[in-house]
């Protein structure tokens, strides 16, 4: 059972800069719609979508926080920091954005090889087709995967192929996470630990992997995030009370065609945490 339920903010949020499947101002729409008055675009290794975003925002009496997710490494271990309140045009975090991206840029290749191998005409130029600056991610080789008929969904097509383990997934050379956190401290944002409990760690695990978030200047960790389960939120609720760390929320929305997951919907936080929006500067309106 999860609980969730409709948010005056939501702070993880994609759009067609990264993997998300709408436009920034098509999802600033769906975002609208759902009655979210602040928002924070957090697209992956990217902040192409911002500016397109701000505007749609401003037309819709929207708040944007500038974000971004950035994909890293503890240890074996992929993981998503998202920097919120971030300057989009700080040097170093756009060079290092560039970095990531030309890391993914090498990625497409190895895996569009890797699918070949298996079997499956080459992809590429389709998966590339509906990607930001032609570069694509995973999920791009998915929708690749269903249109060509190889793959009933995209979750089949991670399934079967683009998940850890499988044949075309490709082991990346991402940076540290003290990287991730620094670049974004660096551009004047705010560090959230995002969907710790998507990492399927044991409880010792998790409490390492929080412990140095803290250590290396993380602030906060997404405590509720869509479909999240009850238990999972106090978990981590009670881990950044431990910790001295905020607590974020964010439906961690990519679009319409994975239906169980809508803007602005999660389970509430607990009312022991410490909202990150207070390290923003952002209240919460009290109608
Ligand atoms: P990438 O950043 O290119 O490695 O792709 C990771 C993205 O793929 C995540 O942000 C999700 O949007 C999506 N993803 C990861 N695992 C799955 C899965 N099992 N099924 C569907 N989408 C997934
Ligand atoms: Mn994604
Ligand atoms: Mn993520
Ligand atoms: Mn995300």
């Amino acid at each position: 059972m999860n609980q969730n339920v409709p948010s005056w903010i939501d702070l993880h949020l994609h759009s067609t800069a990264s993997d998300g499947e709408l436009s920034p101002a098509d999802l600033v729409a769906a975002v609208a719609a759902a009655g979210v008055k602040v928002m924070a675009l957090t697209d992956h290794d990217s902040v192409a979508g911002l500016a397109p975003a701000r505007t749609a925002c401003a037309v819709l009496g929207l708040q944007l926080v500038n974000g971004v997710e950035i994909s890293c490494r503890r240890e074996a271990l992929d993981v998503h920091v998202v920097g919120l309140g971030i300057d989009p045009d700080h040097p170093a975090l756009t060079e290092h954005l560039g970095v990531q991206m030309a890391r993914r840029a090498a990625r497409a290749q190895v895996i569009n090889t890797r699918l070949v191998k298996e079997g499956i005409p080459d992809l590429l130029e389709a998966a590339s087709a509906g990607a930001p600056q032609g570069i694509p991610a995973r999920p791009h080789f998915a929708r690749a995967l269903v249109a060509a008929g190889v793959c009933k969904d995209e979750k089949d097509a991670f399934g079967k192929y683009l998940a850890l383990g499988k044949p075309a997934y490709v082991k990346m050379d991402w940076p540290g996470l003290e990287e991730a956190i620094g670049w974004i401290r660096e551009a004047g944002g705010v560090a959230v630990l995002a969907h710790p409990h998507r990492y399927k760690l044991t409880r010792t695990k998790l409490d390492l992997l929080l412990r140095h978030f803290r250590d290396a200047g993380g602030s906060a960790v997404e405590v509720a995030v869509a479909n999240q389960e009850a238990t999972s939120v106090q978990q981590l609720a009670d881990f950044c009370s431990r910790y001295g760390l905020h607590a974020s929320k964010g439906s961690d929305y990519h679009g319409p065609s994975m239906r169980w997951v809508q803007p602005g919907k999660m389970p509430p936080l607990p009312s022991r945490c410490q909202p990150v929006w207070s390290l923003l500067g952002i209240q919460e309106p009290n109608n």
